[in-house]
């Protein structure tokens, strides 16, 4: 079996950000020389998220209002985790958009849905964050 571990840097230049991270992971993937397998991808910080969804701005643009209506940002008096940070929005939207993926590979490639697309979801950024990349298989 191999085993191929990975680790993307991110610095988003605002708080809040989707990236399509599909492109590196597949990068990953044929570094790895994996054929038939696993690759699981996630987020090393409990503020930010790995998932999976199409790649439209506009659905984006609603994960965006939605999330900020089940956690607003602001006022940031109204969280109790808020003192010496202020990111507690940011852990209530991480675990709504959930910490990791789990994607099949087939044939050397990621057995993706038609639409299907990995990203990461940053919700407070502006600072140097990690995915990890870890792929088993043969
Ligand atoms: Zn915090």
């Amino acid at each position: 079996m191999k085993s191929y571990r990975k680790e993307l840097w991110f610095n988003t230049r605002g708080r809040r950000e989707f990236i399509n991270i599909t492109p590196q992971v597949e990068e990953c993937l044929k570094e790895s020389g994996v054929k038939e397998g696993f690759v699981l991808c996630n987020a090393m910080h409990i503020t930010a998220s790995v998932f999976i969804n199409d790649d439209e701005s506009g659905l984006h643009h609603d994960f965006e209002v939605w999330l900020e209506k089940l956690a607003p940002e602001k006022p940031y008096s109204q969280y109790r985790h808020n003192g010496f940070e202020d990111n507690a929005d940011a852990h209530l939207k991480r675990s709504v958009m959930g910490r990791e993926v789990i994607v099949a590979v087939t044939g050397g490639k990621l057995d993706f849905g038609p639409w299907e697309r990995i990203f990461y979801g940053e919700f407070d950024g502006k600072r140097k964050k990690r995915v990890l990349v870890k792929i088993i298989g043969e």
